[in-house]
């Protein structure tokens, strides 16, 4: 019965990629596919002559964090620069990529600031380099187009992001590409990644993507609520991170990411926390790192700039009045730490 469960679950997940039944591997996470990828990939090369690996520089760190052992596997890592909405150029990766390049890695969508990226002009870019490309598309799994129209030859999704269970991820592998397990032990998934698989959570994933496909509805209603908020807040005097005009196209319909000059984004943070609105500085899953964004960095911010950054997301849940008044309690905190500034 489990088997049957694992097997209905891979289907609904191919067939929302857009690929074969046994082209999907079910991993822990986005964090572990995408590890898989990238790691699993060098360590399957057979051509030493590719021993370059090229990433975005706005990643997520999922993907970034895996350059330390990729050196120690004998690897350069090179990094693609993006413009000031982390988006990267595909003649930008045209002027880094070469011969000697093993695989790309460029995400669909920025998981901070929404913003997507033309990643079928940069798979083009890639094989014509005679490179793999992997694409991290945690941010718009199951909305975005198949594996095929990404031009990807490894793609990472994961669960939670779509309102699945936590704790379970799968990565597409194109027939053919090679790949190395990481995790090792039994045979599971195609010997590419052993470990009893998480039956429950791999059913719920599936349940997941389901329920996505039979409420594309969705999708409007979180753009309702964050372009209600992003307008109060703009006319706050909060900068936007993407102009307005771009939001409504080539941007996640959930995110709006701002800053307000001269204010800290931890004690916004805090604040709008004892009101009840979670909202992030950075990567939703570092929101307790006191660190600059590493992407806004690679956009070109000031370290002060980068600390000012907030990220708001709006789910399926969310209304345009709600938003409204969230983002009425953010005015409010920002005019708090305005008085008291002024006052102390
Ligand atoms: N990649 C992106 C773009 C993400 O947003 C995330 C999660 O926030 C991940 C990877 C990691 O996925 P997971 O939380 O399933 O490990």
């Amino acid at each position: 019965m489990a088997r049957a469960a694992v097997d209905g679950a891979r289907e609904v997940l191919a067939d929302s990629l857009g690929c074969l039944f046994g082209e999907v591997l079910f991993t822990s996470s986005g964090t572990e596919s995408a590890n898989l990828a990238i790691l699993g990939l060098a360590l399957a090369n057979e051509s030493p002559s590719r021993n370059r690996i090229l990433m975005g520089a706005a990643e997520h760190h999922a993907v970034l964090h895996c350059c330390p052992l990729l050196e120690r596997l004998g690897y350069s890592v090179g990094l693609i620069p993006v413009d000031s909405v982390a988006r990267s150029d595909p003649d930008a990766l045209r002027g880094h990529i070469g011969v000697d390049v093993l695989l790309v890695c460029l995400m669909h969508a920025n998981n901070e600031l929404g913003t997507i990226n033309p990643v079928a002009d940069l798979a083009t870019v890639t094989r014509e380099a005679g490179a793999y490309f992997f694409c991290d598309a945690v941010q718009t799994f199951p909305y975005c187009p198949s594996v095929g129209e990404l031009g990807a030859d490894l793609v990472s999704v994961s669960a939670h992001k779509l309102y699945g269970p936590t704790g379970v991820g799968a990565l597409y592998v194109r027939a053919g590409t090679p790949l190395a397990p990481v995790v090792l032990g039994g045979g599971q998934e195609r010997e590419l990644r052993a470990g009893t698989e998480n039956v429950a959570g791999i059913v719920g994933f599936a349940e997941a993507v389901k329920w996505c496909r039979d409420h594309p509805q969705v999708q409007t209603q979180k753009r309702s609520a964050r372009d209600a908020f992003a307008a109060t807040l703009t006319a706050q005097g909060f900068l936007p991170s993407v102009p307005v005009f771009e939001q409504s196209s080539n941007v996640l319909p959930s995110h709006f990411h701002c800053r307000f000059p001269g204010i800290d984004a931890e004690t916004t943070l805090i604040r709008l926390d004892r009101e009840g609105i979670s909202a992030s500085s950075g990567a939703a899953c570092s929101s307790g790192s006191l660190e600059p964004s590493h992407v806004l960095m690679a956009c070109g911010y000031s370290k002060q700039e980068a600390q000012e950054g907030l990220r708001f997301t709006f789910g399926a849940n969310s209304t345009p009045e709600e938003a409204l008044e969230a983002a009425l309690k953010v005015i409010q905190v920002k005019d708090e730490i305005l008085q008291i500034r002024s006052t102390s």
